[in-house]
């Protein structure tokens, strides 16, 4: 609830005092932070977690980024120079706003509002320029491109980066930054709700400690994530059985922010009833933790076949390439019978899987016969599973070769669920099974921001005072969401509040 100052909070130690208060310290609250500071504000950043859990989704993240560029000369000057070696390997090719705009729009079934669209696409390649100017580093992102048959890799456009040290490495390089540029960070403080004063928002209520302190502020940016650790939250927007839902990331994120903005009248914006969600080990825990890092991702659905329960395969594996399909993923296993599901592949298949597949967590089966590994599935309906997968081996078109170096078009014919791409036949023993099921990432329904990031109300009027970004924004994705982006946009919105949070403090003061 919007609530006044504490009466008599002058005589009180417990009031702090700043030009730009940013609450959350992931990609968003952070850049918003640097920004400020670089802006001439002073700044403080409230973080929930205690210091050693600091940092959000963000530290939690793969570090991949989606961002427009123009070929090589930009991932050479955003790496710091390539190897001889690096070029040699590798087709970088380009990815333009035109490409950003296409796969952004496609994948979100044309529903990502325009505006945001904008916001995103036409400042992504200058924020990653900025963020390197901060501190971060960036390496080619060798994963998940196509694979030429000399050995070369073909980028496929969009999320040719990744941050090094990955959420880790990415985390520390804006904590270093803040702290650099002037921000003080306040740990284990959760902002409570806003201070409003005419109409104004002054400040927050927060507590540390046990006890609610004042924190007054010219301007405040809401950077605290989205609800995908609320599971009261994720049941009651995104629906049933998402309770059930394992959270990929930070425990933090349970929505306080969006709850504390709705509670003063700000508009609900986007796809409150979308997230994003991925393939996740059935033996992860419930809520994530930072020494288990990225360990259960299993996003190598395209090297097998996916079943459920009832032995039935239940979406195409091969539609498209990873990063515009796996952000679904979850979403649709969360859907299936005991929202689990087996990844199944041959000796081939499983070659190519990535190292997490092999943890000593892995909910894991192998045997060197099919029928020998169906029968070790759990409640698996196993004489289907052997259909399906009998009927798949039939479908695949051998006449199309198999081609990893680009969507081959190697598909199945004639079955209700198809593969469309990268289509092999399990076959080879010995086999291997991993049990999945949803992990959630971060959810999509936000805010209305303006272009400045300032929070517009529910008359579409700017609620004075108040600044939203990153997971917090509404309006950017729906239903699913290119790979990449989720830093992107809590750079380019982070950054953006930051400044014009800053730049607005300056322009009353003079
Ligand atoms: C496992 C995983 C892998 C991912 N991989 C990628 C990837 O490779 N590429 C990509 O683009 N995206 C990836 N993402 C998504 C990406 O991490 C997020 O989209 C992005 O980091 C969001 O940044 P943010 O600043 O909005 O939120 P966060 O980084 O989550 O920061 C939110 C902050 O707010 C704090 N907070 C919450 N409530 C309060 C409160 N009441 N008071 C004070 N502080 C509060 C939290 O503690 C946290 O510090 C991944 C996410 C996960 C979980």
């Amino acid at each position: 609830m919007t609530t006044a100052p504490a009466t008599g909070e002058s005589e009180q130690d417990n009031v702090e005092q700043t030009d730009v208060l940013v609450v959350g310290a992931g990609m968003a609250g952070l850049c918003a932070a640097i920004a400020a500071c670089h802006a001439g504000a002073s700044v403080i950043v409230l973080e929930k977690a205690p210091k050693a859990e600091r940092g959000g989704n963000t530290r939690f993240s793969n570090g991949a980024i989606r961002a427009v560029y123009h070929g090589v000369e930009d991932i050479d000057a955003l790496v710091g120079g390539l190897s001889a070696s690096e070029r040699e390997r590798s087709e970088f090719g380009s990815y333009s706003r035109e490409q950003y705009y296409d796969d952004l729009a496609r994948v979100t079934q044309y529903r990502s509002h325009p505006d945001m669209a904008d916001m995103l696409v036409e400042n992504s390649r200058e924020t990653l320029f900025w963020l390197q100017q901060q501190g971060m580093r960036f390496l080619p992102l060798y994963e998940w491109q196509f694979k030429l048959p000399d050995g070369r890799i073909r980028f496929s456009g969009g999320s040719a980066l990744e941050v090094y040290g990955a959420g880790e490495g990415a985390s520390e390089a804006l904590f270093r930054a803040a702290e650099r540029s002037g921000a003080r960070v306040l740990y284990q403080t959760k902002a409570l709700s806003l201070i409003d004063e005419a109409g104004r928002i002054t400040g927050v209520i927060a507590r540390k400690d046990g006890a609610d302190i004042v924190i007054r502020a010219q301007r405040v940016v809401l950077a605290c994530g989205g609800f995908e650790a609320n599971v009261e939250w994720r049941t009651r927007y995104i629906g049933p059985s998402w309770d059930l839902a394992k959270v990929r990331g930070s425990r933090f994120n349970t929505g306080d922010g969006l709850r504390i903005a709705l509670d003063r009248g700000a508009m609900p914006f986007g796809n409150w009833s979308g997230c994003h969600s991925a393939s996740w080990d059935l033996n992860a825990p419930d809520v994530n933790e930072l020494e288990f890092g990225a360990v259960f991702k299993r996003d190598d659905y395209l090297e097998g076949i996916v079943v459920n329960a009832d032995g039935e395969r239940f979406f195409d594996e091969g539609a498209d390439i990873r990063a515009l399909t796996y952000a679904k993923l979850g979403r649709a296993i969360l859907a299936q019978p005991g929202q689990v599901a087996w990844q199944i592949f041959d000796k081939h298949g499983a070659a190519r899987l990535h190292g997490e597949y092999r943890v000593k967590q892995s909910a894991r089966y192998r045997a060197d016969t099919i029928g020998a590994l169906v029968a070790q599935l759990e409640g698996m309906k196993r004489e289907a599973c052997l259909a399906t997968v009998k009927s798949f081996n039939a479908a695949v078109r051998t006449d199309i070769p198999y081609d990893p170096g680009k969507k081959d078009g190697r598909c199945t014919q004639a079955l209700a669920i198809p593969k469309s791409n990268w289509a092999l036949a399990i076959a080879e023993p010995p086999f291997e099974a991993y049990a999945v099921t949803c992990g959630i990432t971060f959810t999509f329904g936000g805010l209305r921001v303006d272009a400045d990031c300032c929070v517009l109300d529910e008359g579409g009027q700017r609620i004075k005072g108040l600044l939203a970004a990153g997971e917090m924004v509404g309006g950017l994705f729906y239903f699913n969401y290119p790979g990449g982006s989720g830093l992107m946009s809590a750079a380019v919105f982070g950054r953006i509040a930051g400044r014009s949070a800053a730049e607005a403090v300056l322009a009353d003061a003079s």
